[in-house]
């Protein structure tokens, strides 16, 4: 973390430019689909000892708070009273009830339903060893100091989940829908696919639909944590969690709320957790193990050396310190947090990160490949020059655009643009979309193909080599070539400077694929530093190439995939984590991703990588902490050096620590390093 923080601090050279190189790639099968991917992972925990995960839902609650400063403040009252005897006995009783109370009822509880190693039972037996033993303040300390754990972990996580309710907001609980006998109020939970909706302006949109009435603008920056708004008239999709702006629109309902847009968000968000990291899952096997071992020992201690030696009162006192260390559930809290303030931090933000196990992988990123259209490009076409063959030019525009109208693709979207009004005149059918190759629609009898030269070559038809570099989009009547339209996209604003930032994130390689034509591939690649280029891909290439690069990668790094989701929902799904830019109106993409970037602002990506760093340093700082303490604090009370006071407070403190650290993630706002440019050739 410190090296992180100085390289922020200090302008950084930039890395020296390499030679773009092309990436040569042998086709692996593709069979032999990633491992570690988080579809194969079962959200299982298969260490849920009642040791580690019994109180997880143990809520922060004022009571509670106010009780357990009072216990605080008794207990300390009472060590430095100067009584004897049973008044000392009843003055450390008193606080020991107070903040122990539940505890007792629960570990009642777990005796009489037999869960020997349950947490509350555990505790409760330390405490009363300890009393047993003559440590009256180490006897309510233990009670004092776990609750007081207890709620400063229940507080941290109610903090973090704050971030998270902010998306709740965005999700409204009341539709206008419109009847047969008018408007009529309801649930928005119970609207179903098909459902007609009044909006008025100033309300959120409640689920995802098309607008069938009425004009307006949506604002999206309370997903987004952007500006970004768009307006929308009859046609146009809405997505639920927008907020419709400027009037009144009419919506056929596209599905219900449940599998609107806001609740998968919310969903992803909440259910992080349940993915947990490769260090979460080890450290709780080590600690359900040691744990375990801990209180075997303990009962050795309290039966059988007190027994044998007859120093029954000074085996109960170290058995108890025993017992106390063998506490692990705040350590596994302490770890998880530092993930749960990452993902909430980073959904604060407009980035859905849909795991613990992501925030690990993303901390170890060493190679990102990206797609090139709608990823480090804008994704918005223009024309820079039409070539026809035989016909004119607006000709050739208004076939492209009427061929084009109903593809996603940003470049038909600019077809259909600079075709004019017209081409929605014309019906074309039988429209065939080939993903990274073009489309090809029956106009009035006749096929026209419109896509790239690879396109052309699939159907034989012989094409003109473009002269104006660019992507070049060729047209053909019926196997007739009639021209080419040659078009450029403009690169993401920030795009030189995201990935310089990501380099200083640890990402050694950056591979650009894409399924444009070399020229234009090569253009952006050279102005981006990229290590490697691949181009005119298919998506199955993509994947291939996300394949290999993922077998060949170094141990114990991941390789991420950054898309818009058009044509690279399978790359999304293949790389160790799936990154969907500007995904904002794409499901797929946002299903397919690991981690969803709603807005379109590309420093979200080594936004994401830092705030991934931030938590898994976070998280092994307190691992280290923990351990360190837990280890000094059994050897010392294992030979009597250390009381079992002094042992509880100084587990409490480490506890303490880690909080406040994992809670530093959660407000951790990366400041963006500086770069030092140089200007590029
Ligand atoms: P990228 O890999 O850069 O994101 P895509 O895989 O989306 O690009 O598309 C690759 C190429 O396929 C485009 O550059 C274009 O030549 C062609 N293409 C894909 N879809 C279409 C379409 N609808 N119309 C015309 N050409 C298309
Ligand atoms: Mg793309």
């Amino acid at each position: 973390m410190a090296k992180h923080l100085a390289q922020k601090e200090k302008p950084i050279k930039k890395p020296a430019r390499r030679p773009l190189q092309e990436l040569t790639i042998r086709i692996p099968d593709r069979s032999k689909a990633k491992k570690n991917k988080r579809h194969t992972r079962s959200v299982e925990d298969r260490f849920q000892s009642a040791m580690l995960n019994k109180t997880l839902d143990r809520k922060f609650t004022l009571t509670d708070l106010v009780l357990a400063g009072l216990a605080l403040v008794l207990l300390l009252v009472s060590y430095f009273l100067p009584t004897h005897g049973l008044i000392r006995l009843l003055s450390f009783l008193v606080p020991f009830l107070l903040a122990g109370y539940s505890y007792l009822f629960e570990a009642f509880q777990e005796a009489f339903m037999g869960i020997v190693l349950g947490r509350e039972l555990i505790i409760t037996l330390a405490s009363l060893m300890a009393f047993f033993g003559g440590s009256n303040f180490g006897g309510a300390a233990i009670m004092v100091f776990m609750k007081l754990c207890d709620l400063a972990l229940s507080y941290a996580e109610l903090l973090q989940s704050q971030k998270i309710d902010a998306l709740y907001a965005l999700r409204s609980d009341k539709a206008t829908i419109i009847s047969n006998s008018g408007e009529v109020s309801g649930k928005a939970s119970e609207l179903q696919e098909g459902d007609l909706i009044e909006i008025a302006a100033g309300e959120l949109i409640p689920v995802d639909g098309v607008v069938i009435g009425g004009t307006s603008v949506l604002d999206a920056s309370a997903l987004t944590r952007s500006n970004s708004s768009f307006a929308v008239s009859a046609g146009s999709r809405v997505l639920s969690g927008c907020t419709n702006v400027s009037a009144p629109i009419r919506v056929k309902v596209e599905c219900p709320q449940s599998e609107s847009l806001i609740s998968s968000l919310i969903r992803s968000a909440e259910n992080a957790w349940m993915h947990k990291s490769a260090q979460q899952r080890l450290l709780q096997r080590i600690m359900s193990y040691a744990a375990a071992g801990i209180v075997a020992a303990a009962i050795v201690l309290a039966l059988v050396f007190s027994v044998v030696t007859g120093q029954w009162r000074l085996w109960l006192l170290r058995a108890s310190v025993l017992l106390t260390v063998s506490q692990m559930y705040a350590v596994v809290q302490t770890v998880k947090l530092a993930y749960d303030c990452a993902a909430s931090n980073a959904a604060g933000k407009g980035l859905i990160i849909k795991g613990h196990d992501v925030l690990e992988a993303l901390s170890r990123a060493e190679t990102m490949v990206f797609d090139k259209t709608g990823t480090v490009t804008v994704g918005k076409y223009t024309i820079k020059g039409v070539f026809p063959r035989g016909i004119t030019e607006d000709q050739l525009l208004f076939l492209a655009g009427a061929a084009e109208l109903h593809s996603d693709h940003p470049i038909a979207k600019a077809l259909v643009n600079a075709s004019g009004a017209y081409a929605s005149d014309v019906e074309a059918v039988d429209i065939e979309e080939t993903p990274g190759r073009g489309v090809c629609a029956f106009i009035d009898g006749r096929s026209v193909y419109v896509g790239n030269g690879a396109l052309m070559e699939d159907h034989g038809i012989s094409y003109d080599t473009p002269t104006v570099p660019g992507s070049a989009i060729h047209v053909a009547i019926d196997n007739r070539y009639v021209g080419h339209i040659v078009m450029e996209d403009a690169l993401r604003d920030g795009a030189f400077d995201a990935v310089e930032e990501l380099r200083l994130c640890g990402v050694s390689t950056t591979v650009m694929l894409t399924g444009d034509v070399h020229s234009a591939a090569r253009k952006v690649a050279s102005s981006l530093n990229f290590d490697l280029v691949k181009s005119e891909l298919t998506p199955e290439e993509k994947c291939s190439s996300v394949d290999y690069l993922m077998s060949n990668r170094n141990v114990n790094t991941t390789l991420a995939f950054v898309g818009d989701g058009i044509c690279d929902t399978d790359a999304l799904k293949l790389a160790t984590v799936g990154i969907a830019l500007g995904c904002l109106d794409r499901k797929e993409a946002i299903a397919a991703s690991d981690v969803a970037i709603l807005g379109e602002d590309i420093h979200n990506i080594p936004r994401a990588c830092r705030i991934a760093k931030a938590a898994s340093e976070a998280a092994t700082t307190n691992m280290i902490v923990c351990g360190a303490v837990k280890v000094l604090v059994l050897l010392l009370g294992l030979f009597g050096v250390m009381g079992v006071g002094l042992a509880v407070t100084l587990q409490t403190a480490a506890v303490l620590f880690e909080v406040l650290n994992a809670l530093r993630i959660l407000y951790f706002e990366e400041n963006r390093p500086k770069l030092r440019r140089e200007k590029k050739q």
